[in-house]
Protein backbone atom coordinates (compact mmCIF):
# COMPACT_ATOMS: atom_id res chain seq x y z
CA UNK A 1 0.00 0.00 0.00
CA UNK A 2 1.25 3.54 -0.72
CA UNK A 3 0.30 5.04 2.77
CA UNK A 4 0.21 9.00 2.90
CA UNK A 5 0.55 9.57 6.89
CA UNK A 6 3.91 8.29 7.13
CA UNK A 7 4.45 11.09 4.35
CA UNK A 8 2.31 13.38 4.98
CA UNK A 9 3.81 13.41 8.48
CA UNK A 10 7.27 13.78 7.48
CA UNK A 11 6.67 16.84 5.32
CA UNK A 12 4.63 18.70 8.25
CA UNK A 13 7.72 18.48 10.53
CA UNK A 14 9.44 19.78 7.51
CA UNK A 15 6.76 22.65 7.48
CA UNK A 16 6.95 23.08 11.19
CA UNK A 17 10.83 23.67 11.09
CA UNK A 18 10.11 26.40 7.92
CA UNK A 19 7.48 27.97 9.85
CA UNK A 20 10.08 28.02 13.11
CA UNK A 21 12.39 29.55 10.36
CA UNK A 22 10.19 31.98 8.51
CA UNK A 23 8.39 33.69 12.28
CA UNK A 24 5.13 34.51 11.91
CA UNK A 25 3.12 32.76 8.68
CA UNK A 26 -0.72 33.39 8.54
CA UNK A 27 -3.16 31.12 6.15
CA UNK A 28 -6.82 32.07 5.83
CA UNK A 29 -8.92 29.75 4.60
CA UNK A 30 -12.88 31.19 3.68
CA UNK A 31 -16.06 28.63 3.55
CA UNK A 32 -19.27 29.26 2.30
CA UNK A 33 -22.34 27.94 3.44
CA UNK A 34 -22.12 24.89 5.68
CA UNK A 35 -21.58 21.93 3.65
CA UNK A 36 -20.47 18.90 6.12
CA UNK A 37 -17.10 17.46 3.82
CA UNK A 38 -16.14 21.14 3.64
CA UNK A 39 -16.60 21.61 7.35
CA UNK A 40 -14.26 18.08 8.00
CA UNK A 41 -11.84 19.11 5.35
CA UNK A 42 -11.71 23.01 6.75
CA UNK A 43 -11.20 21.82 10.28
CA UNK A 44 -8.42 18.93 9.40
CA UNK A 45 -6.45 21.70 7.70
CA UNK A 46 -6.62 24.05 10.89
CA UNK A 47 -5.61 21.20 12.81
CA UNK A 48 -2.56 20.46 10.93
CA UNK A 49 -1.49 24.25 10.51
CA UNK A 50 -1.57 25.44 14.04
CA UNK A 51 0.29 21.82 14.72
CA UNK A 52 2.62 23.13 12.50
CA UNK A 53 3.03 27.01 13.93
CA UNK A 54 1.19 28.66 11.83
CA UNK A 55 -1.42 31.10 12.67
CA UNK A 56 -5.00 30.23 11.21
CA UNK A 57 -7.32 32.00 10.46
CA UNK A 58 -10.85 30.51 9.73
CA UNK A 59 -13.77 32.93 8.12
CA UNK A 60 -17.17 30.75 7.91
CA UNK A 61 -19.48 32.78 5.81
CA UNK A 62 -23.27 32.26 5.15
CA UNK A 63 -24.46 30.75 1.80
CA UNK A 64 -26.52 33.30 0.51
CA UNK A 65 -23.70 36.07 0.93
CA UNK A 66 -23.63 38.48 -2.60
CA UNK A 67 -20.96 37.39 -5.06
CA UNK A 68 -19.84 41.46 -3.99
CA UNK A 69 -20.04 40.42 -0.35
CA UNK A 70 -17.65 37.42 -1.24
CA UNK A 71 -15.08 39.21 -3.81
CA UNK A 72 -14.64 41.77 -0.99
CA UNK A 73 -14.23 38.95 1.75
CA UNK A 74 -11.32 37.65 -0.33
CA UNK A 75 -10.24 41.36 -1.85
CA UNK A 76 -9.47 42.11 1.95
CA UNK A 77 -7.78 38.77 2.70
CA UNK A 78 -5.56 39.30 -0.07
CA UNK A 79 -4.40 43.11 1.18
CA UNK A 80 -3.83 42.19 4.51
CA UNK A 81 -0.33 41.90 4.97
CA UNK A 82 -0.51 39.60 7.84
CA UNK A 83 -2.02 36.81 5.92
CA UNK A 84 0.25 34.59 3.77
CA UNK A 85 -1.96 31.86 2.35
CA UNK A 86 -5.48 32.23 1.39
CA UNK A 87 -7.51 29.05 0.89
CA UNK A 88 -11.24 29.41 -0.69
CA UNK A 89 -13.13 25.68 0.00
CA UNK A 90 -14.36 24.33 -2.96
CA UNK A 91 -16.79 23.79 -4.37
CA UNK A 92 -18.66 26.84 -3.40
CA UNK A 93 -22.37 26.40 -3.41
CA UNK A 94 -24.78 26.53 -6.39
CA UNK A 95 -24.86 29.72 -8.31
CA UNK A 96 -22.04 31.05 -6.65
CA UNK A 97 -19.58 32.62 -9.38
CA UNK A 98 -16.43 30.47 -8.36
CA UNK A 99 -14.31 32.11 -11.11
CA UNK A 100 -15.18 35.45 -9.67
CA UNK A 101 -14.60 34.82 -6.12
CA UNK A 102 -11.32 32.53 -7.50
CA UNK A 103 -9.55 35.91 -9.35
CA UNK A 104 -9.70 37.80 -6.06
CA UNK A 105 -6.80 35.71 -4.05
CA UNK A 106 -3.80 37.49 -4.96
CA UNK A 107 -1.90 34.91 -6.98
CA UNK A 108 1.23 34.89 -4.41
CA UNK A 109 -1.28 33.90 -1.84
CA UNK A 110 -3.14 31.36 -3.64
CA UNK A 111 -2.30 28.30 -1.51
CA UNK A 112 -4.60 25.75 -3.32
CA UNK A 113 -3.38 27.07 -6.95
CA UNK A 114 -6.89 27.76 -8.35
CA UNK A 115 -6.33 31.34 -9.84
CA UNK A 116 -5.86 31.60 -13.35
CA UNK A 117 -2.66 32.85 -12.83
CA UNK A 118 -1.10 29.54 -11.84
CA UNK A 119 -3.45 27.07 -13.82
CA UNK A 120 -2.23 28.53 -16.34
CA UNK A 121 1.66 28.87 -15.06
CA UNK A 122 1.06 24.96 -15.05
CA UNK A 123 -0.28 24.47 -18.08
CA UNK A 124 2.67 26.19 -19.38
CA UNK A 125 5.18 23.86 -17.68
CA UNK A 126 6.10 26.63 -15.19
CA UNK A 127 4.74 24.99 -11.54
CA UNK A 128 4.55 28.15 -9.42
CA UNK A 129 1.70 27.32 -6.55
CA UNK A 130 -0.21 24.03 -7.91
CA UNK A 131 -3.62 22.48 -6.02
CA UNK A 132 -2.37 20.18 -3.18
CA UNK A 133 -4.44 17.06 -4.09
CA UNK A 134 -2.24 16.51 -6.99
CA UNK A 135 1.34 17.99 -5.37
CA UNK A 136 0.14 15.19 -2.74
CA UNK A 137 -0.13 12.60 -5.54
CA UNK A 138 3.54 13.36 -7.03
CA UNK A 139 5.28 13.08 -3.71
CA UNK A 140 3.87 9.75 -2.99
CA UNK A 141 4.70 8.35 -6.32
CA UNK A 142 7.93 10.23 -5.36
CA UNK A 143 8.78 8.32 -2.61
CA UNK A 144 7.54 4.62 -3.94
CA UNK A 145 9.92 5.07 -6.51
CA UNK A 146 7.20 4.74 -9.61
CA UNK A 147 8.67 5.53 -12.94
CA UNK A 148 7.38 8.06 -14.46
CA UNK A 149 9.50 8.85 -17.98
CA UNK A 150 7.86 7.02 -20.70
CA UNK A 151 5.45 5.42 -18.31
CA UNK A 152 1.26 5.19 -19.43
CA UNK A 153 -0.89 7.56 -17.26
CA UNK A 154 -4.30 7.46 -17.20
CA UNK A 155 -6.17 9.87 -15.17
CA UNK A 156 -9.82 9.39 -14.76
CA UNK A 157 -11.85 12.88 -13.89
CA UNK A 158 -10.80 16.19 -15.30
CA UNK A 159 -11.70 18.26 -12.48
CA UNK A 160 -9.57 22.27 -11.71
CA UNK A 161 -8.45 20.92 -8.77
CA UNK A 162 -6.97 17.64 -9.11
CA UNK A 163 -7.96 15.63 -12.85
CA UNK A 164 -6.56 18.64 -14.89
CA UNK A 165 -3.66 19.41 -12.62
CA UNK A 166 -1.88 15.64 -12.40
CA UNK A 167 -2.57 15.09 -15.77
CA UNK A 168 -0.12 18.14 -16.43
CA UNK A 169 2.24 17.32 -13.88
CA UNK A 170 3.02 13.46 -15.10
CA UNK A 171 3.32 15.00 -18.54
CA UNK A 172 6.17 17.38 -17.15
CA UNK A 173 7.49 14.05 -15.91
CA UNK A 174 7.16 12.81 -19.01
CA UNK A 175 4.63 9.88 -18.88
CA UNK A 176 2.51 9.50 -21.94
CA UNK A 177 -1.13 10.88 -20.53
CA UNK A 178 -4.99 10.14 -20.87
CA UNK A 179 -7.64 11.73 -19.28
CA UNK A 180 -10.82 10.14 -19.61
CA UNK A 181 -13.94 11.26 -17.72
CA UNK A 182 -17.66 11.10 -17.69
CA UNK A 183 -17.93 10.60 -21.54
CA UNK A 184 -15.10 8.60 -22.35
CA UNK A 185 -16.45 4.85 -23.62
CA UNK A 186 -14.88 1.75 -22.35
CA UNK A 187 -12.84 3.03 -19.46
CA UNK A 188 -11.06 -0.19 -19.07
CA UNK A 189 -9.81 0.48 -22.48
CA UNK A 190 -7.88 2.89 -21.41
CA UNK A 191 -7.18 2.19 -17.95
CA UNK A 192 -6.12 -1.53 -18.48
CA UNK A 193 -2.89 0.16 -20.54
CA UNK A 194 -2.00 2.02 -17.15
CA UNK A 195 1.72 1.53 -15.92
CA UNK A 196 -0.12 4.30 -13.53
CA UNK A 197 -3.49 5.29 -12.62
CA UNK A 198 -5.14 7.75 -11.29
CA UNK A 199 -8.66 7.66 -9.85
CA UNK A 200 -10.29 10.87 -9.36
CA UNK A 201 -14.20 10.43 -10.36
CA UNK A 202 -16.06 10.54 -6.93
CA UNK A 203 -17.64 7.23 -7.86
CA UNK A 204 -17.41 4.59 -6.04
CA UNK A 205 -15.66 1.46 -7.08
CA UNK A 206 -15.59 3.18 -10.24
CA UNK A 207 -12.64 0.75 -11.22
CA UNK A 208 -12.84 -2.99 -10.27
CA UNK A 209 -9.07 -5.39 -9.77
CA UNK A 210 -10.25 -6.21 -13.30
CA UNK A 211 -9.74 -3.01 -14.88
CA UNK A 212 -6.47 -2.70 -13.57
CA UNK A 213 -3.45 -3.91 -15.06
CA UNK A 214 -1.05 -6.32 -13.22
CA UNK A 215 2.06 -4.88 -11.87
CA UNK A 216 1.02 -0.89 -11.95
CA UNK A 217 0.34 1.76 -9.60
CA UNK A 218 -2.79 3.14 -8.40
CA UNK A 219 -3.82 6.36 -6.91
CA UNK A 220 -7.00 6.39 -5.63
CA UNK A 221 -8.24 10.19 -4.76
CA UNK A 222 -12.46 8.96 -4.36
CA UNK A 223 -13.47 10.12 -0.98
CA UNK A 224 -17.17 8.39 -1.09
CA UNK A 225 -18.97 8.51 2.01
CA UNK A 226 -21.47 5.51 1.59
CA UNK A 227 -23.40 3.68 4.40
CA UNK A 228 -20.42 1.19 4.29
CA UNK A 229 -18.56 4.64 5.84
CA UNK A 230 -15.73 6.59 3.56
CA UNK A 231 -14.75 4.18 0.33
CA UNK A 232 -12.67 5.49 -2.34
CA UNK A 233 -13.34 4.84 -6.44
CA UNK A 234 -10.94 1.93 -6.58
CA UNK A 235 -11.83 -1.63 -5.77
CA UNK A 236 -10.06 -2.53 -3.29
CA UNK A 237 -9.31 -5.88 -4.17
CA UNK A 238 -7.53 -3.82 -7.28
CA UNK A 239 -4.70 -4.67 -4.39
CA UNK A 240 -4.10 -7.90 -6.38
CA UNK A 241 -3.61 -6.48 -9.30
CA UNK A 242 -1.02 -3.44 -8.81
CA UNK A 243 1.75 -3.43 -7.25
CA UNK A 244 1.60 -0.27 -5.56
CA UNK A 245 -2.38 0.94 -4.37
CA UNK A 246 -3.41 3.85 -2.63
CA UNK A 247 -5.73 3.34 0.80
CA UNK A 248 -8.58 5.18 1.26
CA UNK A 249 -8.76 6.62 3.56
CA UNK A 250 -5.11 7.41 4.65
CA UNK A 251 -3.71 7.69 1.19
CA UNK A 252 -3.95 11.01 -0.80
CA UNK A 253 -6.28 12.49 1.91
CA UNK A 254 -3.65 13.22 4.19
CA UNK A 255 -1.16 14.03 1.22
CA UNK A 256 -3.52 17.04 0.43
CA UNK A 257 -3.12 18.81 3.96
CA UNK A 258 0.61 18.40 4.11
CA UNK A 259 0.91 19.87 0.66
CA UNK A 260 -1.48 22.98 1.88
CA UNK A 261 0.94 23.63 4.55
CA UNK A 262 4.04 23.34 2.46
CA UNK A 263 2.35 25.77 -0.55
CA UNK A 264 1.78 28.22 2.58
CA UNK A 265 5.40 28.08 3.53
CA UNK A 266 6.11 28.72 -0.51
CA UNK A 267 3.86 31.78 -0.52
CA UNK A 268 5.46 32.96 2.87
CA UNK A 269 8.72 32.93 0.86
CA UNK A 270 7.31 34.49 -1.98
CA UNK A 271 6.12 37.13 0.14
CA UNK A 272 9.10 37.97 1.70
CA UNK A 273 11.34 37.73 -1.48
CA UNK A 274 13.21 34.78 -0.35
CA UNK A 275 11.68 33.15 -3.60
CA UNK A 276 11.01 34.74 -6.94
CA UNK A 277 7.00 35.33 -8.10
CA UNK A 278 6.73 35.50 -11.37
CA UNK A 279 6.14 39.30 -12.93
CA UNK A 280 2.47 39.88 -13.45
CA UNK A 281 0.58 42.49 -14.64
CA UNK A 282 -2.43 43.38 -12.65
P1 LIG B 1 -15.43 16.51 -9.63
O1 LIG B 1 -15.14 17.95 -9.78
O2 LIG B 1 -16.81 16.05 -9.35
O3 LIG B 1 -14.90 15.77 -10.93
C1 LIG B 1 -15.15 14.42 -11.16
C2 LIG B 1 -14.58 14.03 -12.50
O4 LIG B 1 -14.82 12.65 -12.71
C3 LIG B 1 -15.22 14.79 -13.66
O5 LIG B 1 -14.23 15.19 -14.58
C4 LIG B 1 -16.15 13.75 -14.30
O6 LIG B 1 -16.29 13.87 -15.69
C5 LIG B 1 -15.43 12.46 -13.97
N1 LIG B 1 -16.37 11.36 -13.89
C6 LIG B 1 -17.52 11.29 -13.17
N2 LIG B 1 -18.17 10.12 -13.41
C7 LIG B 1 -17.39 9.45 -14.30
C8 LIG B 1 -17.52 8.20 -14.95
N3 LIG B 1 -18.57 7.40 -14.71
N4 LIG B 1 -16.56 7.82 -15.82
C9 LIG B 1 -15.49 8.61 -16.06
N5 LIG B 1 -15.32 9.82 -15.47
C10 LIG B 1 -16.26 10.22 -14.61
O7 LIG B 1 -14.56 15.88 -8.47
P2 LIG B 1 -13.08 16.25 -7.89
O8 LIG B 1 -13.16 17.47 -7.09
O9 LIG B 1 -12.06 16.12 -8.94
O10 LIG B 1 -12.94 15.02 -6.89
C11 LIG B 1 -12.97 13.68 -7.33
C12 LIG B 1 -13.00 12.76 -6.13
O11 LIG B 1 -11.82 12.97 -5.36
C13 LIG B 1 -14.16 13.00 -5.16
O12 LIG B 1 -14.53 11.78 -4.57
C14 LIG B 1 -13.55 13.91 -4.12
O13 LIG B 1 -14.21 13.82 -2.85
C15 LIG B 1 -12.17 13.36 -4.04
N6 LIG B 1 -11.15 14.30 -3.59
C16 LIG B 1 -10.28 13.84 -2.68
C17 LIG B 1 -9.26 14.64 -2.25
C18 LIG B 1 -8.30 14.09 -1.27
O14 LIG B 1 -7.56 14.85 -0.66
N7 LIG B 1 -8.21 12.77 -1.15
C19 LIG B 1 -9.12 15.95 -2.73
C20 LIG B 1 -10.02 16.40 -3.70
C21 LIG B 1 -11.03 15.54 -4.14
P3 LIG B 1 -16.96 15.14 -16.41
O15 LIG B 1 -15.91 16.23 -16.38
O16 LIG B 1 -17.25 14.67 -17.79
O17 LIG B 1 -18.17 15.50 -15.60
Amino acid sequence: MMEGRPLAERIRAEVAEDVRGLGDVGLATLQVGEDPASTIYIRLKHEAAAKAGFRSVDRKLPADLSLNDLVGEVSALSEDDSIDGILLQLPLPDGVDEAAAVVAIDPPKDVDGVHPFNAGQLYLGRATLVPATPLGIMALLTEHRVELDRARAVVIGRSDIVGKPIAHLLLQANATVTICHSHTDELARHTLDADVLVVAAGVPAIVSAEMVKSGSAVVDVGINRTEAGVVGDVDPSAAERAALLTPVPGGVGPMTIAMVLQNTVRAARFRRGLLAFPQTRR
